[in-house]
């Protein structure tokens, strides 16, 4: 993701997403005790409906450098104690990248850092691989790749999160509804879309396939309504959709971003429901 700082979200009761932490630095944030407990509060009295943090994007579990493996280490550890302090949903996380040296020669490092991670995790909080966007060596570019991961750890929260931005320049167009219920379809057969807790939904800026991760604003990118096959499908229709567009001002996801969504979001649905309606054609 390049366009904006990616920051932890939360939904508040009338679903519109509240950002709390940056993601571009290394530095671990350093929240306030009184603030976690503020979100954690508003998080279970139904104030705030959902909370997905998302580590930072520099972390890598599959480096050969020793030195990052313990900065991407401690990194997500803070990031996991954040999401256990304020009773978060969910974690998003880069896996990184295997610089070449393909996923099966990593799977295992991988493997055993995230099954360490989960056990500081709290229940009932899910750690959620995000897909790629496909460039270079980063894991998880398509269900295949993350089937290996979340299959191989077999951990009942380990789940994942689709990118719809990500999917799109990484070659599958989710404008299409057939491209879409394969890519949905695959997601099920071999992980379970039960564990498909979040959509980040960005529209794209570059051409599908191009394995160039630019994000664009609602309806503004090369998806336009077509985005809307995807907010309206009725397994991703009800998950939670968190934004990473570039907004108007250039500092993030704004209201005018939030209302686009909700407007392709119910056309979407309206279109699929008239569809439903409609008589076949004999
Ligand atoms: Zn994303």
């Amino acid at each position: 993701m390049q366009n904006v700082p990616g920051r932890a979200a939360a939904i508040d009761a009338d679903g519109v997403q509240v950002f709390i932490q940056s993601a571009r630095t290394w530095k671990p944030t350093a929240h306030k005790p009184e603030d976690l407990a503020v979100l954690r509060a508003a998080r279970e009295s139904g104030q705030v409906q959902y909370i997905v943090c998302h580590a930072i994007y520099f972390i890598n579990l599959a480096t050969d450098e020793p030195a990052l493996l313990e900065k991407s280490r401690t990194a997500l550890r803070n990031t996991i104690d954040v999401a256990n302090a304020i009773a978060a949903d969910g974690i998003v996380l880069h896996v990184g990248s295997h610089k070449g040296r393909g996923l099966e020669v990593t799977l295992p490092q991988i493997v055993k850092e995230l099954k360490a991670a989960l056990k500081h995790l709290n229940d009932p909080c899910w750690l959620l691989l995000e897909n790629s966007a496909g460039a270079g060596g980063t894991i998880g570019r398509d269900p295949i790749e993350l089937a290996s991961i979340i299959n191989a750890v077999d951990h009942p929260r380990l789940g994942m999160c689709i990118d719809t931005c990500h999917a799109y320049v990484s070659g599958v167009d989710v404008t299409d509804p057939k491209q879409l219920d394969a890519l949905v379809e695959e997601l099920d057969t071999r992980i379970g879309i039960d564990r498909l807790r979040c959509l980040h939904v960005n529209d794209a800026a570059a051409a599908c396939g191009s394995n160039r991760d630019r994000h664009a604003n609602i309806g503004e990118g090369e998806m336009g309504d077509g985005l809307a096959v995807t907010l309206s499908h009725p397994k991703l229709a009800d998950l939670p959709m968190l934004l990473e567009t570039p907004g108007h001002e250039g500092n993030g996801p704004d209201a005018q971003e939030i209302a686009a969504l909700r407007a392709l979001h119910a056309k979407g649905v309206k279109r699929r429901q008239a569809k439903a309606k409609k008589p076949r054609a004999r």
